[in-house]
């Protein structure tokens, strides 16, 4: 497995319950992930130190976790020495590397989302936006580590976003291409399904809360929380993505040449119109993984060879039918400047229905310590959303750091107003 998030925990703490699977290694892995698999001292950027390793220790199957590896060809590499891994190669990565890629696919495919232009040149994209006259969406086409969208509500904030990003060049060259987009309306679901190329199998949906404060206030963090299954999407819809959506962009790719294995994400707002795609990632969700993949009864090994494999259609996905809940808690501060090393207590105090994903934790000696913005997700389950909710909080409340941050409303929307604190009503 290479990454060191709560993603990456919980799909190593998945990968560890198949029979298949004797040894597990995490390149670089945190303080939780070390409870699950031998954390190895690779860097984040080192491709070929990973895939070194992956050839000496004869590893039959590596993980990609985080974006950055696959877009930078992680996937090519390791098939160029004969090596297994799981995740796409960087042309089909660049669904995620590049929004303009991904716009032109979907044009190009009929795959519903926002209408847009592009811009290498700031004047034009200020005279645009002016022009516009109202909000709209500024993005930078590269990666940015989810930071370079943003949604401007009048003409003066799209203008300053588009300084931002391509006269500040506050995401780097990630901002040398803009797109300003029409601004959707609705509730947004994530979606992921595995893909061998041919065929295509969803996993349960999802929603997160990218929000740092309750109400869906403050600014945009990594993810403070998810759960599944959401009950805005209906078999209908799911049908409807999977026919109007993954079908055609992962046929359509294999069309022009590309192939996609590994997984995909479709980040979808539900229009009025029907789901419109916002954003495809090529990995797994944080923190939607923390709550879809311990719903999945099936061996995540034997799915993830099957992928790798070409072979998926041997394969059906089983599911947990209780809903599930991630909390995340966070170091105060975030997602602007926290402290690290605060002592973490109350972990072995947890509710037998209750999992700690670990994101930004260290151990020192045998304390385990804060060591990221993220620290942990924590995971509870219940027949009901609503149950989940009880019994993710029910967790939450034994575990202490100093200046711990988490949202209390999780789960809100679905609940539809059951939490009086965002109902201003
Ligand atoms: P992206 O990385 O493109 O998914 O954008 C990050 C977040 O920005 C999404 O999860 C949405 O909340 C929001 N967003 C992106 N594009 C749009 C759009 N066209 N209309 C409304 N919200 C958007």
């Amino acid at each position: 497995m290479w990454g060191g998030g709560g993603r990456e925990h919980t799909l190593v703490w998945k990968l560890k319950k198949s029979p298949r699977v004797d040894k597990i290694y995490c390149a670089p892995g945190n303080g939780g992930i070390a409870r699950d698999a031998e954390c190895i001292p690779i860097a984040a950027e080192d491709i070929k130190g990973l895939a070194d390793f992956a050839e000496k220790e004869r590893i039959d199957l590596t993980v990609a976790g985080p974006e950055v590896p696959l877009v930078a060809g992680i996937g090519d590499l390791f098939a160029s020495r004969g090596l297994k891994l799981f995740g796409p190669q960087a042309k089909a990565a660049l669904l995620e590397g590049s929004k303009l890629f991904a716009k032109d696919v979907m044009v190009k495919y009929g795959v519903p989302t926002a209408a847009y232009k592009v811009f290498q040149d700031s004047d034009k994209a200020l005279s645009f936006v002016r022009e516009l006259g109202g909000p709209c969406v500024v993005k930078a086409d590269g990666l940015a580590a989810g930071k370079g969208v943003i949604i401007a509500k009048d003409t003066a904030e799209a203008e300053d976003a588009v300084r931002l990003i391509m006269e500040k060049r506050s995401f780097g060259e990630a901002g040398s291409s803009l797109l300003v987009e029409e601004l959707l309306e609705g509730e947004e679901v994530s979606v992921l399904a595995f893909t061998d190329g041919k065929t295509i199998i969803p996993l349960a949906a999802s929603q997160d809360h990218k929000r740092a404060y309750d109400c869906d206030q403050g600014p945009n963090t990594g993810g403070m929380g998810a759960y599944s299954p959401p009950p805005v999407y209906t078999e209908d819809l799911h049908a409807q993505v999977l026919r109007d959506v993954l079908e055609p962009v992962i046929n359509g790719l294999a069309a022009d040449g590309i192939q996609y294995k590994g997984v995909i994400y479709a980040g979808l707002m539900l229009t009025k119109k029907g789901p419109y795609v916002l954003e495809f990632n090529c990995r797994f969700g944080d923190p939607e993984t923390q709550v879809v993949i311990p719903r999945l009864k099936t061996d995540l090994f034997e799915v993830m060879e099957a992928v790798v494999d070409e072979r998926l259609d041997d394969v059906q996905l089983e599911w947990d039918p209780r809903a599930a809940v991630c909390v995340v808690m966070a170091s105060g501060g975030y997602p602007g400047s926290y402290a690290k090393g605060k002592v973490i207590t109350g972990l072995d105090e947890l509710p037998p229905n209750v999992l700690d994903f670990h994101a930004g934790t260290a151990l020192t000696g045998e304390q385990l310590v804060t060591d990221g913005g993220r620290v942990l997700g924590v995971t509870g389950f219940g027949t009901t959303i609503a149950e989940a909710v009880q019994s993710v909080y029910a967790g939450v409340e034994k575990i202490h750091f100093e200046g711990m941050h988490y949202r209390r409303d999780i789960a809100h929307r679905a609940l539809k107003k059951g939490l009086k604190i965002c109902d201003p009503a």
